[in-house]
């Protein structure tokens, strides 16, 4: 399916990490010996970490089982408790009082929730849960703003052994319709509404309207009163959240589950086509969240104060907004409003207002708030942060440098990390005292996690382009497609004939070694036999002054196979010239074989709900053809009939 993918950025930057500070893994030396170790002994490194990290029930004897690959098991013949790791062992260690979750509303109201307070809500949510029928193994819906008892309900489930499925909050009826109906879920846990923009964004109305179809396997509706919005009530079906916890008692004894539980199916973005049900299952997956908390991030739970702005709507809010933090006993922060709102600033203002020290986002919020200009972020003290993180999409290096200078002012390292809701957690990430960076590569693997490049027949690339895989298992991996164990086989087993998981994603290596992820395989191009990584054509663009975002695709063309077409959302108004400029500046970066044959100036770009651009439109529409693939993941169906009405 695919020969290499031809380089063509040279980037050559290069930053050493901050001097004066030992981190968790404190020097490449270090890092190369731990990933030695699990070279040469990988069930007693991996048996090690899972003892050390994790607090067992019952203790695992057996670390990995292939026997069904790639069906595997993790520490099967372990016990374990999600919620008593992530909340009962902090307290039982005297830091109930820590705060383990700050959480600010848009119109500036803020909740801090002490490690003891949390636990007793997650205690009242789990028996409510209980008393409504709710067992373990069975699925409950979570829909719900970014506020607190997003993170209790979850936590809740974790606690009974109920397995969640977090529905992002903007998602619409139908698509909550067919989450519900894939789970099979009993209950389904709302609000009323969330805070968005001033205003109020209604949830409850969606359920109704989700559940007057189908749906037959849900007995309850749990609803949080927090907006304040009227909403209709269906006797005997929908709960008051607040009730039914206030009669509750604090304590819930935590049931301890194999290993292998099933903890919670996530969808993917959509990015590439119809959504994926991740499954993900208990002990193999916690341990990951703990574990790269510290690599990746050097998180310090004593004194850190972290803040990934994602949505728990996503596998980055899961582990990196809830279980990371809280795996590790720290203080993680909640926002629940738009980055934008009431200004450009405010992402910065919560940073310096609470003293945020490591800061996660993704290259569309950085590439957003670059183009609003240097005066938002300067105007607040930004001096607390010491790590900062992407994710999400490849970075381009010019956005990296922005965030590197504007943000970290050169103090902070990027921590550029390469995952997957299907990974669980990291997979290829820079340590931040360690690892010498370049922008817009997520440097190697973490320890433990055998990752690689390889051409089509599977075989290492020492330099240059080709596919990502990942060879060994990992505990953090998905256990499958939710009901579909087909799909799961077909999408990541087949390429390499069960050998290697395919993450279908292109990716480069560098003379020295560090790996490029250049976008994904479906969206490669292949321009006169040279096949082209979106990232380093979309990067070339970013560079110029001018471009604020761009998204490259491919269009049939009789001549080349395929024509460069790029969309192009600029920091100004665009001139006449500016077409012909750009087309050679993509020329002087990258060479003659990359220059856009159209360049197309657009408002925005299609993207999905986790803010991702979704190229397999724009090649619809660079082709003239209908589109005719999967949308329910499409943030805002109205950007593509925009691109389409303003044709060159
Ligand atoms: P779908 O699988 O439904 O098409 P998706 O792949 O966008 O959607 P996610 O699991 O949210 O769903 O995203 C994972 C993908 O995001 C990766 O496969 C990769 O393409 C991209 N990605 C994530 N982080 C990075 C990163 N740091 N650099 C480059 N790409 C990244
Ligand atoms: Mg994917």
């Amino acid at each position: 399916m695919s020969e290499a993918i031809t380089t063509v950025l040279d980037e050559t930057r290069i930053f050493n990490p901050p001097q004066g500070h030992q981190g968790h893994i404190a020097s490449m030396q270090e890092y190369r010996t731990l990933r030695q170790q699990f070279e040469t002994d990988f069930d007693t490194t991996w048996r090690e970490l899972a003892r050390e990290h994790l607090s067992w029930r019952e203790p695992f004897t057996r670390v990995l089982n292939s026997e069904n690959a790639p069906f595997f098991r993790w520490f099967e013949d372990g016990k374990l408790n999600l919620s008593e790791n992530c909340l009962d062992r902090h307290v039982e260690a005297g830091l109930g009082e820590r705060t383990a979750i700050i959480w600010e509303s848009e119109a500036g109201e803020v909740r801090r929730y002490s490690y003891n307070k949390l636990l007793s809500e997650v205690c009242r949510a789990a028996n409510a849960m209980r008393e409504l029928g709710v067992e373990s193994g069975d699925r409950v819906i979570i829909y719900m703003p970014m506020i607190v008892e997003a993170a209790i309900a979850m936590l809740a489930c974790t606690r009974i052994g109920a397995v969640h499925s977090v529905v992002f909050g903007a998602f619409s009826p139908l698509a909550l319709r067919d989450r519900i109906e894939d789970a099979g879920a009993k209950l389904v846990i709302t609000a009323d509404g969330g805070g968005r923009r001033g205003g109020v964004h209604a949830l409850k109305p969606n359920v109704d309207e989700a559940l007057s179809e189908g749906c037959r396997s849900v007995a309850h509706v749990l609803v949080v009163r927090h907006a304040g919005n009227e909403v209709e009530w269906s006797q005997g079906r929908d709960i008051n959240w607040h009730d039914a916890l206030n009669v509750q008692p604090d304590h819930c004894e935590p049931l301890a589950v194999e290993s292998e539980h099933p903890l919670f199916i996530l969808y993917t973005s959509g990015s590439t086509g119809k959504p994926k049900g991740i499954l993900h299952s208990t002990a193999g997956y916690l341990l990951w969240a703990r574990v790269t908390m510290r690599w990746s991030f050097d998180f310090r739970p004593e004194t850190d104060i972290f803040w990934c702005t994602a949505d728990v709507g996503w596998i980055t809010g899961h582990t990196y907004s809830v279980y990371g933090p809280l795996a590790n006993g720290g203080t993680t922060l909640m926002y629940e409003g738009v980055p934008t709102y009431p200004d450009p600033g405010r992402l910065w203002k919560i940073c310096a207002d609470h003293g945020v020290t490591i800061f996660y986002t993704a290259p569309t919020a950085i590439r957003a708030l670059n183009k609003a200009g240097d005066e938002w972020p300067n105007k607040h003290d930004l001096s607390s942060l010491r790590v900062l993180g992407t994710v999400g999409e490849p970075i381009n290096p010019e956005a990296w440098m922005w965030y590197h200078d504007v943000i970290g002012k050169g103090r902070c390292p990027i921590v550029d990390t390469w995952w997957q809701t299907e990974t669980g957690g990291h997979m290829l990430a820079p340590l931040p005292f360690a690892t010498p960076t370049k922008p817009g590569s997520a440097t190697f693997p973490l320890p433990g996690i055998d990752a690689d490049i390889v051409d089509e027949a599977g075989l290492p690339i020492t330099e240059g382009g080709g596919l990502l895989i990942i060879r060994k298992p990992w505990p953090s991996m998905l256990r499958g497609v939710w009901g579909d164990d087909q799909r799961y086989i077909d999408t990541y087993w087949k390429e390499f004939d069960g050998r290697y998981y395919f993450a279908g994603d292109g990716a480069r290596r560098d003379e020295d070694g560090y790996f490029w992820v250049m976008g994904r395989v479906d969206d490669v191009l292949n321009v006169s036999g040279h096949r082209l990584g979106t990232m380093e054509l979309e990067s070339a663009l970013v560079s110029h002054e001018a471009v604020a975002e761009a998204a490259v695709v491919g269009r049939p063309d009789a001549i080349k196979g395929e024509a460069i077409c790029a969309f192009v959302v600029l920091k100004c108004e665009p001139d006449d010239s500016l077409v012909e400029e750009l087309r050679a500046h993509v020329s002087k970066e990258i060479g003659a074989i990359a220059k856009p044959d159209d360049i197309r100036f657009a408002d925005s770009l299609p993207k999905t709900r986790s803010g991702k651009i979704m190229r397999r439109l724009l090649r619809d529409i660079a082709a003239g053809r209908e589109i005719t693939s999967d949308i329910s993941t499409l943030e805002d169906q109205s950007v593509v009939q925009k691109i389409q009405q303003d044709r060159p």
